[in-house]
């Protein structure tokens, strides 16, 4: 990889999505905290295709101060793919990611800061407790975190965004990831490394709304899952296994029950019943092989990960190749 600029000691990554109305204090609070570390700073904001004027706000601030740079997608890509194009831009010997809403407290990058110092790689903040969120979003988190521990191999830290910490190393090697479905938190994971938490209390949201909606969490909890596990598919085949041995029994006592009891089993109950549960059961298993197969297909594909309607960074070529 090509030697970039320069000696930035610190690269913060903001995604944002409709959040015109916080975007001068959350600079405020951001420099206020990060000059205190070091003035050899950058902040990449990737605006993902907001409807708001939240790109104005963004270009106002790099004209105020030339530390600030901007990606403008063409579109809105989702929140992953808006962190990933914020690293590929980055600089820093050191890389938070932080949330634009303000729900990550800027003021805990200095304690991030501090256990980076202590020779950590990766620092990543840890939910204490989760303020004015529905207790709908609590619950599927807690769940969610819970059930992808139990399932995947690999030790993703529960109760944890991607508001974080990492070292230049890290990000290198994150960079380097091909995957078309991006699960940073879980590959942050995967590639090891010195890691520790900072435990926070997350506020909730001042301004507007959240910007992952249902649809947008079923699809990053499914990546999630299918990027660092293959137990849905195992559970598929034990499924199958299981049921045919259940059947077998069932066909065995039909068997007996007409031949030595004489009793014959009939009915249109038992055969709508058992065709139905039958039914579902194999389009459940389609369904979970078509989750991998989207997968590969995307990979296939080797689309690009995003484009950028405008920028004032310099990108490496890795998730943008043209
Ligand atoms: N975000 C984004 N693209 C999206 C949705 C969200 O860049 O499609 C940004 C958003 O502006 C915020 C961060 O990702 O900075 C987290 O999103 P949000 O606050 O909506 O999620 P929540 O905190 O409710 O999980
Ligand atoms: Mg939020």
């Amino acid at each position: 990889m090509e030697e970039k600029n320069k000696n930035i000691d610190i690269s913060v990554i903001v995604p944002i999505y409709n959040e015109e109305q916080i975007i001068s204090e959350l600079y405020d609070r951001l420099q206020k905290t990060v000059s205190q570390i070091s003035e050899n700073y950058e902040f990449i904001f990737v605006n993902d295709g907001s409807k708001d004027h939240s790109l104005l706000e963004l270009l106002k601030l790099s004209e105020q101060d030339p530390r600030v740079f901007y990606i403008n997608f063409s579109r809105n890509f989702g929140h992953q793919i808006a962190v990933t194009a914020g690293l590929d831009a980055s600089n820093g010997k050191a890389v938070v990611i932080i949330d634009g809403d303000l729900q990550d407290p800027p003021e805990l990058i200095t304690d991030l800061f501090r256990k980076y110092k202590e020779g950590y790689e990766v620092v990543y903040a840890k939910r204490e407790k989760r303020k004015g969120e529905s207790a709908f979003k609590k619950v599927t988190a807690k769940l969610f975190y819970r059930i992808l521990k139990r399932i995947t191999a690999i030790d993703i830290p529960l109760d944890t965004g991607d508001f974080r910490l990492i070292d230049r190393k890290v990000v290198n090697y994150l960079n380097q990831m091909p995957e078309q479905n991006k699960f940073l938190r879980g590959q942050i994971a995967w590639l090891g490394f010195k890691q520790t938490e900072v435990l926070f209390n997350r506020d909730k949201r001042k301004y507007g709304k959240t910007g992952y909606s249902l649809g947008k969490m079923l699809k990053f909890a499914m990546d999630g899952i299918t990027s660092f596990s293959d137990k849905p598919l195992q559970m598929v085949t034990k499924l199958g296994f299981g049921l045919s041995l259940v059947s077998f029994i069932i066909i065995l006592y039909a068997i007996y029950s007409h031949f030595v009891l004489d009793r014959t089993i009939t009915g249109w109950t038992s055969l709508i019943v058992s065709s139905m549960f039958f039914g579902g059961v194999q389009l459940i298993s389609i369904g979970v092989i078509g989750e991998y197969i989207s997968r590969i297909n995307k990979n296939v594909l080797k689309r690009p990960l995003y484009i950028i309607e405008k920028t004032n960074c310099q990108m490496s070529t890795m998730h943008n190749r043209k």
